[in-house]
């Protein structure tokens, strides 16, 4: 059996029972962290990068690798049919906008962008849709496997969200995303 660097295990077991507690209790409560989100005074406090008319971009609070965003509609809805020609036009643009943002602040090397509908998908929050954006470099899988979640976070969240908000904000970063 291969043995594994000290402390492997151990990184990632906290990470992963916050998450399940996190979304137990918004099931007790009947609170949807993406609702809120999207209604909250307090962006920082709720990782929110960028709220539009009709849809957010905000960081993942449990990211598979640094960088990754959620963009949602405002609106609470699970399937892509219930979206609204302007809703979908708008996550579509945050999305590219979300791409280029990341591309200026993290140059990656590679995106997974998707969906996970349905519980079956494995979706955490299956009950307001969200597409993921996961910036990726060669060998952080690789690197991940080795050293667990050791360099999932070379940032705080707060302080990558505090540069994402600012970076979006500016007129002029020279690879702004268009507004
Ligand atoms: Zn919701």
């Amino acid at each position: 059996m291969q043995e594994r660097p000290p402390g492997t295990e151990c990184l990632w077991a906290p990470w992963r029972m916050e998450f399940i507690r996190d979304v137990s209790r918004q099931e007790a409560a009947k609170e949807c962290f993406l609702c809120r989100a999207a209604t909250t005074g307090d962006p920082g406090a709720n990782l929110v990068v960028k709220r539009a008319s009709l849809a957010m971009v905000l960081l993942n609070r449990y990211p598979y690798n640094n960088g990754h965003l959620l963009i949602a509609p405002l609106r609470h809805v699970a399937q892509l049919e219930e979206l609204s020609h302007e809703e979908m036009d708008q996550i579509q643009a945050l999305l590219l906008q979300s791409k280029k943002l990341l591309d200026c602040l993290m140059a990656p090397q590679g995106y997974n962008v998707g969906l996970n509908l349905g519980r079956a998908s494995g979706a955490g929050l299956e009950a307001h849709l969200h597409v993921h954006i996961v910036p990726r470099w060669v060998g952080d899988a690789n690197f991940m496997t080795t050293v667990g979640s050791a360099k999932v976070l070379p940032q705080s969240l707060e302080e990558l969200w505090r540069l994402l908000s600012e970076a979006w904000a500016q007129e002029n970063l020279p690879c702004l995303p268009e507004k």
